[in-house]
């Protein structure tokens, strides 16, 4: 029998120690935040490992976050004898799982395994081209509005069909309808929303439920933290699981749950209970991160609530300091305030990385940015726009995915004419009514119609496509006498030429992903489609930045390539499978993936801070319509909010502080504020009001909204982060700069090399960014920088301009090959 004094119950409160060693049988643990419940899933997955012979694929736990996958899984290895069997543990979140279950299961529920994952704006995409086909209005409000539509039915695990059944007016049914023509349209295309990928599984297991059995008796220890956070799609794949056994360990906080709007619903809790009646259940009471003052502060806040299961959380902690109450006269000095204080707080001694701001809305990072890049503070903001939501990014994977699978219309037309190649809004109509024709089938096929391609030889193929006409084989004879054919046949011109260039770029797309690594393929393909060339000559303003994106992306790709091992069963060429996978893992990545902890503050939504914790919170924007957004009139949405507020407060292990500001400007008015009902919510004795006056005036930057994270003393790409406003001008901002650099301590290149390249090279133009034109030798010893390499030295030249090979020896990862367009001179 298994060992109750193992060690690793040691470090465990009673209660806690009762969960981690409970073997058998469904486990439900509600408690407060701090309380430990992320802490006992992984003291629970190691000793079921270590004393109850457990093997590690015996296990799947469930999150909600990458980030909290790698930080469990990290905590596990911590506490296992052997560090490789946690990597043997399957730690995922429902996305990312249910797109690997997907993929090898797709044929089952009519997809093909390569399917690709739509994001938003794909979504948004294929429902006004849904719409219009349709005949009913495609404008983007209705696209959206639909999209939610689409995305509560499959929030609930509804498939088009009950959709219809629960339809109740003919508003409804027409929504249900939509649905319906939508999921068709998906599934021609061969593609999958994020919501899809759950339904996807769903449907798989209602279908075979042998295959829910299957990993049922596969997984035999079923783990999942905030599952206050769950919808009932997720909740039934769970049942799914426990089919076979009923080992099944929820952990939550219903206080914490802040995801209503996305589906998840308190009844799974509810519902766990019923289902699993003989659950053990365990409260966990003891608060292991927050101070007295700070846990109280929470407790006033949570406990106004209309409805609420009553809970008390206590702590063993140190009384701890005064809450910080501090209110500006408008944001900019509260962004003033609060950069100050961190700035102040780590000359005493702490670091960056101690420090998080937390706010309701995204747009109020933009204030904190632009004050914390004036005062020279690393930051990282959390939950901005994600790399791979950029259109440039998007555009380059574009081609990638077409050339995987061209019935992905939705990326396909996305860039037939980006670059522009004289493909213009007529033609493209021409193709889409030349595509509707069954013996066309799709788009693709008949662009390669009309770019006269002659049947070619079959050729093998990777994998038939699922929708649409067989890439690699001739067009049949029958397709060529219909009308709208001819019309494809009989373009001019650029168009002509446009047309045959595309089908060309992505047949040697296809062909060179067969034979050569992935990034080889992305090199040639940008250079071959001359996007950069697109982005001087249609952004040129932003045009550097977004270039550096596109080599951010394709250090990204050979980053992944390093790592990845291709399947050898498999009878799929290294890039293809090499591709497929990156193109999963970056569209399941998400915004919170990015926190850097290499000392920097962090700003984030509230949304985003779940089951994190920081020494120092600072909490702003407490004002009423801002946090609370809610209205009065919904009591639920009220609640909501309020367990949002208590979300954040219980992030924070020490220190507390709220702001907010006398006026602020909403829509471009200015107006007058009040305070939020949850900062009058909290004891007045616990509040420390801040006597500090705050009406100093300062100069502002300007920042761009791509330009999202930035460390003192790294390079800089372009002169995009110090646009300051007109007051100011070339001249100060290149001494702000120059004076910015100089202040900037440089500890991130110490981690890597005991040398500091600015103090051998302090060449710092900014007006000499990106590449210059000396010859091949002068460059030769110069020093570069590359977005993820870090500084590095030339040590050889192949070749000439931008495409020259250079040899450049990296502190960080020793000698590359990197082809010089890619780098910068320093
Ligand atoms: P949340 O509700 O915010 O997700 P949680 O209940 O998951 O919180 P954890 O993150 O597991 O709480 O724990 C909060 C902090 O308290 C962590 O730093 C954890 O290491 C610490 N902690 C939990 N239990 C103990 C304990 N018994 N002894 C010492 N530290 C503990
Ligand atoms: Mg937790």
């Amino acid at each position: 029998s298994p060992d109750t004094e193992s060690p690793l119950l040691k470090s465990l409160n009673p209660p806690q120690r009762e969960a981690a060693s409970h073997q058998e049988g469904p486990l439900l643990i509600l408690a407060g935040a701090g309380s430990g419940k992320t802490r006992v899933m992984t003291h629970r997955m190691a000793w079921l490992i270590a004393e109850c012979g457990v093997h590690p694929e015996q296990i799947l736990a469930m999150t909600f976050t990458n980030k909290a996958c790698a930080e469990m899984r990290h905590r596990v290895e911590a506490l296992v004898e052997d560090p490789q069997a946690a990597d043997l543990i399957t730690i995922s979140t429902f996305h990312s799982l249910c797109a690997r279950l997907l993929r090898r299961h797709a044929k089952k529920i009519g997809l093909n395994n390569d399917f690709v994952i739509y994001d938003d704006s794909d979504q948004i995409s294929l429902a006004r081209r849904v719409l219009e086909e349709m005949g009913r209005s495609n404008e983007r409000v209705e696209a959206r509005r639909l999209i939610a539509v689409v995305e509560g039915y499959k929030n609930d695990g509804l498939t088009p069909t009950q959709a219809h059944e629960r339809a109740f007016d003919q508003g409804t049914e027409q929504d249900a309808e939509f649905y319906e023509t939508y999921q068709d349209a998906l599934k021609a295309a061969n593609c999958v929303d994020f919501g899809e990928l759950i339904l996807g599984v769903l449907e798989l297991f209602r279908k075979h439920p042998d295959i829910a059995q299957s990993y049922s008796m596969q997984w035999r220890y079923i783990m999942v933290d905030e599952f206050q956070d769950t919808n009932p799609a997720q909740y039934e794949l769970l049942r799914h699981f426990t089919t076979y056994h009923k080992n099944l360990a929820v952990v939550g906080d219903d206080d914490q749950a802040i995801y209503r709007w996305r589906g998840a619903t308190i009844q799974n809790i509810l519902g766990f209970e019923e289902d699993f009646a003989d659950a053990k259940v365990i409260k966990l009471e003891q608060n292991y991160r927050s101070t007295k003052r700070i846990l109280r502060a929470a407790n006033h806040v949570i406990s106004k609530m209309h409805t609420r299961r009553e809970k008390e959380l206590w702590t063993d902690n140190l009384e701890g300091a005064d809450i910080t109450y501090f209110t500006a006269t408008d944001d900019r000095e509260e962004a003033q305030y609060v950069a100050n204080r961190v700035a102040q707080a780590v000359r005493a001694g702490q670091s960056y990385s101690d420090f998080a701001i937390f706010f309701r809305k995204n747009a109020q990072a933009r204030a904190f940015e632009e004050q914390l890049r004036f005062e020279g503070l690393p930051y990282q903001v959390v939950g901005g726009m994600s790399f791979y939501a950029r259109e440039e990014i998007k555009d380059i994977l574009a081609y990638l995915k077409v050339a995987l699978n061209p019935a992905n219309e939705v990326d396909l037309l996305r860039v037939l004419n980006k670059p522009t190649r004289g493909i213009g809004n007529t033609s493209i109509e021409k193709f889409r009514v030349a595509a509707a024709l069954p013996q066309v089938g799709g788009v693709y096929a008949a662009l390669r119609i009309a770019a006269g391609e002659e049947a070619p030889e079959p050729v093998e193929l990777v994998e038939p496509v699922v929708g649409g006409w067989l890439p690699g084989l001739a067009p049949p004879p029958s397709a060529l006498d219909d009308p709208a054919v001819e019309e494809i046949r009989g373009l001019k011109g650029r168009t002509q030429a446009g047309v045959e260039e595309f089908v060309r770029i992505v047949e040697v797309v296809r062909q060179r992903l067969k034979e050569k690594s992935l990034s080889y393929v992305l090199t040639e393909l940008i250079n071959e489609v001359r996007y950069f060339e697109f982005l001087t000559d249609n952004d040129p303003e932003r045009a550097d930045d977004r270039k550096q994106n596109v080599m951010e992306l394709l250090n990204a790709v050979s980053e992944f390539e390093s790592e990845f091992t291709p399947d050898r069963q498999s009878r799929e060429p290294r890039g293809v499978q090499t591709l497929r996978a990156f193109l999963d893992r970056s569209a399941l990545i998400q915004s919170t993936d990015d926190i850097d902890d290499r000392g920097a503050i962090t700003l984030m939504t509230v949304h985003g801070s779940k089951g994190l914790e920081f020494d120092t919170v600072f909490l702003v924007g407490m004002e009423e319509d801002m946090f609370p957004s809610a209205r009065d009139e919904d009591p639920e949405e009220m609640d909501e909010e309020r367990r949002l507020a208590y979300v954040a407060i219980t992030r924070a292990e020490r220190q507390l502080t709220i702001t907010n500001a006398k006026r602020r400007r909403v829509f471009g008015q200015i107006k007058d504020t009040r305070p939020s009902r949850f900062v009058l919510d909290i004891d007045e004795d616990l509040l420390a009001i801040d006597p500090r006056s705050s009406s100093r005036t300062v100069q502002y930057g300007k920042s761009k909204p791509e330009a999202r994270a930035w460390m003192p003393g790294a390079p800089v790409a372009g002169r995009d982060m110090w646009e300051f406003d007109q007051t100011v001008t070339e001249q100060d901002n290149l001494r702000q700069f120059n004076r910015m650099k100089a202040a900037a301590p440089k500890p991130q290149y110490d981690e890597y090399s005991q040398v500091n390249p600015y103090d051998e090279e302090p060449v710092w133009d900014v007006s000499e960014m990106g590449l210059d034109d000396a010859d091949e030798d002068a460059i030769k010893g110069r020093t570069v920088t590359h977005p993820s390499f870090g500084v590095g030295r030339i040590l050889a030249v192949s070749g000439k301009g931008d495409s020259a090979k250079l040899t450049i020896k990296f502190p960080t990862v020793g000698e590359k090959k990197v082809i010089r367009k890619f780098v910068q001179l320093l």
